[in-house]
């Protein structure tokens, strides 16, 4: 793995070891993590405190975004559940409409066609019958 040197933009590659390099170009101090200069540059355990800082403040945004998030759902969910409800209500009350008419409705008017249809015939059958008779 190889970076350029912050100042004099030579390719230095890192060995194993510390944050802490030393460009053999031109002697410049610098932090391997986060390529600031290695005077004044804190180090936090093994690692590079610069670099930790901007990981917990990427987490910490992360965070706060996720909580954002939940926030509006919650709203979300208060606003749009009594409506959700309410069309549930609605489709069973359809679907129970839908079954009366197939369960009562439907057959009674078939009924109803068949008698007529009957009372038709047998009146269009018996004026044939009655038509052809021989006086
Ligand atoms: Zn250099
Ligand atoms: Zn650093």
């Amino acid at each position: 793995m190889t970076k350029s040197c912050p100042k004099c933009k030579v390719a230095i590659e890192k060995n194993m070891g510390c944050n802490h390099m030393t460009c053999k170009n031109c002697a410049h101090q610098f932090c391997w993590m986060c390529m600031s200069r290695w005077q004044n540059h804190e180090t936090e355990g093994t690692g590079c405190k610069t670099l930790a800082q901007m990981f917990d403040e990427k987490r910490k945004i992360a965070t706060q975004k996720a909580e954002a998030k939940c926030i509006w759902m919650q709203k979300f969910k208060t606003i749009w559940d009594p409506y959700l409800i309410k069309i549930t209500e609605i489709e069973n009350k359809k679907k129970d409409i839908f079954e009366q008419f197939e369960k009562v409705v439907l057959p009674q008017t078939r009924l109803k066609m068949k008698k007529q249809a009957r009372n038709f015939c047998n009146f269009i059958f018996g004026n044939i019958y009655f038509a052809n008779f021989p006086e």
